[in-house]
This record gives C-alpha cells, structure tokens and sequence, in this order.
C-alpha cells in the first residue's frame, strides 16, 4: 500500500481521533492541524506532528498545507446545533469560512483529496424513512446549513479546481476505541450515550429524556447510533475510492436500525450494572420522533458495513474511558 501524507484536520477531538489512529495503524505518515478547542493533544500519538492552529486563519492553515499533503480529513467544526441557532455568526465564521480557507489553501498547494464530516443534520424533518441519499435537504438549524453548504462549495470546487471530495453524512456517533487507543473523553458530550456514562459514573446525577409520547413503540425518539470504529473504518475506504476512482463520493454513514432512547440507557445499565436515573420533561422543539439511515450507497460503493455498532459493544468501549 502505498504510503501517504494526510493532513488531518480537527484531528485532536472525538471522532478525528480515532480515524489518526488507524491512519497512523495504516503506516501512513499523518500531521494533525487543531486549535484544541474541544480536542486533546493526549488523544495524538507520539508519532503524530500536532501543528497548534485554526482554520480561521488563513496563513496557519495554508502553512500546514505546504507540507507535500496528499490528502486532508477536516473534522473542525462547531457541532451543538442548538448554539448554531443562537449564534450562527460564529458557526458562520469557524465552519464555512473556516473550509473557504481550507479549500483555497487546496488549491493554492496542489492538494487534490478531501474527506470532509457532513452530517444527517442537512436533512431536517424527515420525509420518509429510512433516509437516503435523494431525501430532500431541508436542514432545521444553521449547523445542518453550515454543513450542507460546505457540501455545495465541494461541489463547485470539484468542478472547477479538480478536487475530489468525500462528503460523509454521519448519523449518530457513539462508542470509543474498540482498540482502547483514544483515551479523552468529550467535554460537555451533549449525545445520549456520553450522558448515559456520566450517570453511570456517577459524573452526573440523572439524564433528562424529551419527551414519552412520540408515536414510536416506547413513546421516546429512536435514532441510528453508528459506532466511530465504523465511522474511521469508512473514513479510510472513502479516501481509497477517492483516490482509485477519481470520483467524488456523497454517503450516509449510519446501521440503518433504530434505537429508542429508553433502549439505549437499559443497554448502558446492563453493561454498566448501574441504576441510570432519568427523568421525563418536555419535548424540545425540532426533534423528529424517529431518524434512521439508509447507508446502502456507501455499502455499494464502499463495501463498508457497520461492524461495532451494537448497543452493549458501544457501552462495552465506552466503560473504559469513564471508569
Ligand atoms: P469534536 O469537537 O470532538 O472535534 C472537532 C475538532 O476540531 C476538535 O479537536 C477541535 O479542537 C477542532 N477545531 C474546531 N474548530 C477549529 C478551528 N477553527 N481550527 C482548528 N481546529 C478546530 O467533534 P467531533 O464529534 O469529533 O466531530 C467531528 C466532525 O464530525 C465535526 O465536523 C462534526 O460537525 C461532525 N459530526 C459529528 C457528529 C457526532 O455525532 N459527533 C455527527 C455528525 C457530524
């Protein structure tokens, strides 16, 4: 196989993390560029150049860019749809321009491949389910819209400037190193899973659900949990395929099977053997009753299939980061 310079973006946080680590697995030769807002240089390998830097700025990134890449992984992004909504000026700012830069350091340097993290957020309500390629994009906060429009610009820079891209369209992340080779936990975790741990581990005292009266069997939302091993695992399969095909490559990454949130804090409670208190509360505003993906495409193209993302196996890895 041959050996290559890939510059990973955003490559100290969660799920940038764990694709570093197969990366460097691999043999390739990796430099991680982050400013280390919501990352941790303790989740780098030794071998790893960590360049301290923000997309932001244009000659940080450009600089990085210099460096022979041959192909970029950009996970930094501002990612709470929530704040997105209060302050889309700074999702703005970080997440597209943030990729002009990247992109424009690109092209200025002859770098030809990207694999960019989309998001099932560029959806919005679904139409129907399970959610394919074709749904219609109508995302329902300025994060889903950030990203849908970093997805238009890949489009046009594929076009004009040759190049390719993969966009991958994560349902939801879960799960740590099955390998135990990441160990940080996220900051501030604002998905089921993390919270589910921090009960458990006594960080916490309870979790709040929104809402018991959704038309799914238990009456709580049911989303796809995509473990982030099978995440990385597709991550190196799209840069392949980028790199074979000369094609670009748009793709949801998700098991195509739901989990109610009631299912997912009696899978943490078994593996765990702890109580998870939880509490019922209001809907919030904006959540469908039920999120599933289609990932046939990325089975087709790819060959990829979730392999970790059964429910206890995603608390099986989580425990040892939080114990
Ligand atoms: P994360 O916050 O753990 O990682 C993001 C990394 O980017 C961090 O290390 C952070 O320090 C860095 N970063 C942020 N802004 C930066 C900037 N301006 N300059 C340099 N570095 C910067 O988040 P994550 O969960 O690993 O998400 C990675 C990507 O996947 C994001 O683009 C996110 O939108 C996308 N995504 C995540 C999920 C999920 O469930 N976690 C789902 C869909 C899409």
């Amino acid at each position: 196989m041959q050996k290559l310079n890939i510059l990973v973006i955003g490559g100290a946080g969660y799920i940038g993390s764990h694709i570093v680590a197969d990366l460097v697995e691999e043999g390739h030769s990796v430099i991680v560029f982050d400013n280390l807002s919501s990352g941790f240089k303790e989740n780098i390998p030794d071998e790893v150049e960590l360049i301290l830097g923000d997309i932001k700025n244009k000659s940080e990134i450009n600089e990085a860019m210099k460096k022979n890449i041959n192909v970029v992984f950009h996970f930094a992004a501002l990612k709470a749809a929530g704040d997105s909504m209060i302050v889309p000026e700074k999702f703005a700012d970080n997440n597209i321009s943030g990729t002009l830069n990247i992109l424009g350091a690109m092209v200025e340097n002859d770098v030809k491949s990207i694999v960019f993290s989309s998001s099932a957020a560029v959806y919005g309500e679904p139409a129907y389910l399970p959610i394919d390629e074709k749904h219609p994009i109508v995302p329902e906060n300025y994060y889903g819209y950030t990203k849908i429009c970093i997805e238009r610009n890949l489009e046009w820079f594929s076009k004009l400037k040759n190049i390719r891209y993969a966009a991958l369209r994560y349902f939801n992340a879960t799960g740590y190193d099955v390998k135990g080779r990441v160990k940080c936990k996220e900051n501030n975790p604002a998905n089921l899973s993390p919270l589910v741990m921090e009960v458990a581990s006594g960080m916490r005292e309870k979790l709040y659900i929104y809402g018991n009266d959704y038309d799914t069997p238990d009456g709580t939302c049911i989303r796809d949990y995509i473990h982030v091993n099978d995440l990385s695992e597709a991550h190196l399969l799209a840069m392949d395929y980028l790199l074979k095909n000369d094609k670009d490559l748009v793709v949801n990454l998700g098991t195509g099977k739901g989990a109610s949130v009631l299912e997912v804090i009696n899978a943490g409670a078994k593996v765990t053997g702890k109580t998870i208190s939880h509490e019922f509360t209001a809907r919030r505003a904006g959540d469908p009753s039920e999120l599933i993906a289609s990932s046939e495409l990325a089975r087709e193209l790819l060959g990829w299939e979730a392999k970790y993302s059964d429910l206890e196996n995603i608390f099986r890895t989580m425990e040892a980061v939080y114990f």
